[in-house]
């Protein structure tokens, strides 16, 4: 296909402003799905994904679409997450394409995240093509979004469109806009070939299948190719394009999106944000992506430990699918064999450890995600520490820092001072805030309730660690819903950081340990053990739970041993109900960890979260 008639881009919105129907609506329009084999948001293919509505894996799809010029031109659809953990999958779609189009929900308008994402777009030079959706919703706003698109982003009227991806209004103009906004692709169609590879995914048979744009020249399955990074040769099985599913064609074009199935079995071979390129000679490489940066590390271990081989291999067949993750071996006095993984964030971590247990039926404790702290030592060196039990004595220490994060916030004005309040009980700082709309976009109306429902974008700067646990729940739940969040690294700051530890029994637990924030060690001690006797079952004796800080116990708590033997219940009486004591026993064990002789279960790994709720 000429470059000329090819059009990559892809789609920013918020979660549920419409991306998956309106993608529906684009390939039922273009007839590139059978509208019967077309099952709703076909993009969304992985279960996990449709059960949680979200998009996780960017994907792709080619489509036809005759315009109104005459010309048939090819529009590629690159799909990009829309979770606050996924920007790093965002910047990865967008090198692909040359543009974007911003969804904005009718009712809700801007998110934080949206904002952050159509920077994004615009540091990276593609066409942006505002859209507002669900024009059909009796509640929708489209005058008032359309005003926060000009003043927040700075389109002009007449580059809005106004569309309903449930009913299809608006669908086939906006397709029209695309073939008219967005540039064609122009690379060299006569160079030796080069393309970018922006997602990858494992298949037994065709090895590891790279995602890719290429830029100059043609890719052809009897090619010799090589992938410039990992300086690897190789001949492809196939290639092809979305449709959505993998469709094999004899070659790939400049300015085309498709895959590569490069019939390698070693994943680690096929970096996301490579150049693959002809075998021979000096070929400059496309600019490739930022390296995922982890924010999130939790310590993962097999339930039973003679799972470990198991979770390992898990592990790395996930990983194809799952550029982001990254691990490495641990091993816990506590917990025996397992690994530290590192996440984009906390549905990241969700999402793999859901992963885990559902394609790979594996049963896992995880420990309470940590942020990483960089450690100055006494002796000039600086160490950087991800698991809590690992960090040095007191006296090693000369400086411990944590990574501070600049959140953005937009709520409704009326909601400033309850953002402000969760925010400043967990060490965060004003930073600015300002209004999304700059004229009166209901100028009749009540000047006072203007003000009140007038949304207002909030920064601040906090501590990651401060914000990991249930910050954005207690943010939506005490603005109704309405605020959305958005944040990105600053940096590093020193902080008075000191390790809890917890002894279960007498016996040190290193997995309990949290690094927790000095000023309130005590009570965060407190309320830890009071958590733990809570969680863990009694046993036929007494066990103390201790919380001891630099080598001080600053709390202790009692699980009071049990009085009666409980099994007697299971003698005689009714046999099926017999039987569903025994097998919820069966199932309540599996996410236990013996600690010593005592049983301890995975919430109880979690507690240090849930420090301060009841
Ligand atoms: P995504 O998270 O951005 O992929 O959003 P979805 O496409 O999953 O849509 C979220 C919800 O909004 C779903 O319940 C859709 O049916 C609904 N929705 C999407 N577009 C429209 C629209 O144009 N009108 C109405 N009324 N609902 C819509
Ligand atoms: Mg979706």
């Amino acid at each position: 296909m000429p470059e000329a008639l090819v059009r990559n881009f892809c789609i920013i919105a918020h979660i549920d402003h419409g991306k998956s129907t309106l993608s529906d609506r684009f390939m039922e329009t273009t007839a590139t799905v059978d509208a019967r084999a077309m099952a709703e948001q076909l993009l969304d293919s992985m279960d996990l994904e449709r059960e949680k509505g979200i998009t996780i894996k960017a994907r792709a799809v080619r489509m036809r679409f005759p315009a109104a010029d005459g010309a048939t031109y090819q529009l590629n659809l690159i799909d990009t997450p829309g979770h606050v953990d996924f920007s790093y999958e965002v910047s990865r779609s967008l090198a692909a394409a040359e543009g974007a189009l911003l969804v904005v929900d009718a009712a809700e308008g801007i998110q934080a995240q949206t904002l952050a994402n159509v920077y994004l777009a615009m540091e990276q030079d593609l066409a942006l093509i505002p859209v507002i959706n669900k024009i059909d919703l009796p509640v929708a706003r489209p005058q008032e979004v359309a005003q926060e698109l000009r003043d927040v982003v700075g389109f002009s009227d007449d580059e809005i469109l106004f569309v309903s991806a449930k009913t299809g209004q608006g669908v086939d103009e906006l397709l029209e806009a695309v073939v008219q906004r967005v540039p064609a692709p122009a690379g060299d169609p006569a160079a030796p070939p080069r393309a970018l590879i922006f997602d990858s995914e494992y298949d037994a048979y065709k090895g590891v299948i790279g995602y890719v744009r290429v830029v100059d020249g043609t890719l052809r399955a009897a090619d010799r190719l090589r992938l410039l990074a990992a300086d690897r040769r190789f001949e492809p099985m196939e290639v092809g394009s979305f449709a959505p599913q993998l469709d094999p064609l004899p070659a790939l074009t400049a300015g085309e999106v498709g895959y590569v199935a490069t019939g390698l079995k070693e994943v680690g071979d096929v970096r996301v944000g490579d150049t693959i390129g002809v075998p021979r000679g000096e070929i400059e490489a496309l600019p490739g992506y930022e390296e995922p940066k982890p924010m999130v590390f939790a310590g993962l271990y097999p339930a039973q430990s003679s799972d470990y081989p198991q979770l390992s291999d898990a592990l790395e067949k996930l990983r194809l699918s799952d550029a982001a993750l990254v691990f490495e071996p641990e091993s816990s006095a506590a917990l025996g064999f397992g690994y530290r993984a590192g996440f984009l964030g906390l549905l990241h971590m969700e999402i793999v450890q859901e992963r885990l247990e559902r394609e790979y039926d594996l049963e896992l404790v995880f420990t309470a995600p940590s942020v990483e702290y960089e450690v100055a030592l006494t002796d000039g060196t600086v160490a950087r520490i991800e698991n809590p039990s690992e960090l040095p004595a007191p006296t090693r220490i000369d400086e411990v820092r944590e990574p501070w994060v600049r959140i953005s916030v937009i709520a409704p004005n009326r909601y400033v001072g309850a953002v402000m309040e969760i925010v400043t009980s967990r060490r965060g700082k004003y930073a600015k805030m300002e209004y999304l709309q700059r004229s009166g976009a209901a100028a009749d109306a009540d000047l006072d309730a203007v003000a009140q429902s007038a949304r207002v974008l909030l920064e601040y700067e906090i501590p990651l660690a401060e914000i990991l646990t249930d910050f954005y729940d207690e943010l939506k739940s005490h603005t109704q819903g309405y605020a959305s969040l958005d944040y990105h690294l600053t940096g590093y700051r020193a902080a008075k950081l000191v390790k809890l530890e917890i002894m279960v029994n007498q016996e040190p637990v290193d997995a309990l340990s949290a690094i927790v924030y000095g000023e309130a060690a005590h009570v965060s001690g407190r309320a830890l053990v009071q958590k733990l006797r809570s969680l863990i079952p009694r046993q036929l004796f007494d066990v103390p739970v201790q919380a001891s800080v630099g080598g001080r116990i600053v709390a202790r708590e009692t699980v009071r041993a049990l009085r009666k033997n409980v099994t007697a219940k299971c003698y005689g009486g009714d046999v099926s109900r017999k039987r569903k004591l025994l097998q919820r026993q069966a199932e309540g064990k599996k996410r236990m960890k013996r600690v010593g002789n005592v049983e301890i279960p995975q919430e109880a790994f979690l507690a240090v979260l849930q420090i301060g709720k009841e």
